[in-house]
């Protein structure tokens, strides 16, 4: 029996800073063993106190977010660290950008002339990391025509090149290789003879960048990384393999169970679409156990769940309902229990912190 006393606040998200504290710090290690500098990554997380709170801890100087509204956050939570900020900065958010970044990454001349105008009338330097595009078609300029925005960033005088950098993976899927980040070094020479000078910072991705990191074939000045998702969820993003010595269970969510049914496993009458216009397709298992829990694709990704009960199956999710299998369930599932599931996607990560039905 569920007695009234033990009500409580549900879904709600767990979040293990222990295990994110040494996740950071086997990252940290990593990248300092091979002469780069880490940029902890927190949008995952919309920069999640305790989230920033375990990354300070285990060492991070350098933080990043692609939100404003994030680093606004960031900024209290850690005064002391360099922010970045990891999304392109349109002309309109210039000023929000110099108040709350000390560096934007840029690939447009207009913004670049926006930020600089922003940065004189708000009284500071703000740093810039030029973006190419070595090939995965999201942001930055094309190698070819690195020099040109780099001689537009020339004589902006409240603007400092600080670096270059490159985004791999996430939107064409091109993995990180050393010949895509020689070309990478190659846009920073093309960017030192423009400018007179060398930037410091080379930029060379996200945590598709781990395999080649620890395979130690990064050419040398590669010398940071933008990495979140290594770090919260303990593992890369190229082939999601596990990073060693790293906890794949810092984040939680637990709910209720709402109702607990046997059903046939496939539906009665003429089926069309369903919620998302999808036309489903059901594997006929006979009558199985079936439970609902309160939570559904407005909180989750539900593929990027793992139940922590054994037996337990997600087979499908609503807006608000998740679908679990528990025929074959190691205990007994009820209404009124509360059921734990291991967030193992980045996408049910980010829909789980940006729900604000979810308790944090
Ligand atoms: C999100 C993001 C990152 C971090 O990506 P992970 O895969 O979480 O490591 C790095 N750089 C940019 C520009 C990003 O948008």
């Amino acid at each position: 029996m569920i007695r009234v006393a033990d009500h409580g606040i549900y879904p709600r998200l767990r979040i293990d800073g222990g295990k994110l504290q040494h996740n950071a710090a086997c990252v940290l290690h990593e990248c300092r063993s091979r002469g780069v500098k880490l940029t902890a990554v927190t949008k995952g997380t919309c920069a999640h106190p305790e989230v920033v709170s375990a990354l300070l801890k285990a060492g991070v100087k350098s933080l990043g977010d692609s939100r404003l509204l994030n680093l606004n956050r960031l900024s209290e939570l850690a005064p002391e660290a360099e922010l970045v900020l990891l999304r392109l900065p349109g002309p309109r958010s210039a000023v929000g950008t110099v108040r709350h970044a000390d560096i934007s990454l840029n690939s447009e001349a207009a913004t670049l002339q926006a930020l600089n105008q922003a940065a004189a009338e708000t009284g500071v330097q703000h740093g810039v990391w030029l973006m190419v595009d070595v090939g995965d078609l999201r942001e930055g300029v094309w190698v070819d025509d690195v020099a040109s925005l780099a001689r537009s960033a020339k004589g902006l005088s409240n603007l400092q090149v600080k670096g270059v950098g490159t985004n791999l993976a996430c939107y064409g899927g091109v993995i990180p290789s050393t010949d895509n980040m020689n070309r990478l070094l190659r846009a920073r020479d093309t960017v030192a003879e423009v400018l007179g000078y060398q930037p410091p910072v080379v930029s060379g991705g996200n945590s598709a960048n781990w395999n080649l990191l620890c395979s130690g074939d990064t050419p040398q000045g590669i010398n940071n990384l933008r990495i979140g998702e290594a770090l919260l969820l303990g593992q890369e993003a190229v082939q999601r393999q596990p990073i060693e010595g790293a906890h794949r269970d810092v984040f939680s969510v637990e709910t209720e169970v709402i109702e607990v049914k046997k059903k046939p496993s496939v539906p009665t009458g003429e089926t069309g679409q369903d919620a998302f216009g999808q036309l489903p397709t059901f594997e006929d298992r006979g009558d199985h156990l079936r439970a609902i829990v309160a939570l559904g694709r407005q909180d989750v990704d539900p593929d990027g769940l793992r139940p922590e009960m054994e037996g337990v199956e997600i087979i499908g999710a609503s807006s608000d309902h998740m679908i679990l299998d528990v025929e074959h369930a190691e205990a007994a599932v009820q209404p009124g229990e509360v059921l734990s599931f291991v967030v193992t996607g980045y996408s049910a990560l980010l829909a789980l912190f940006t729900s604000p039905y979810v308790d944090k």
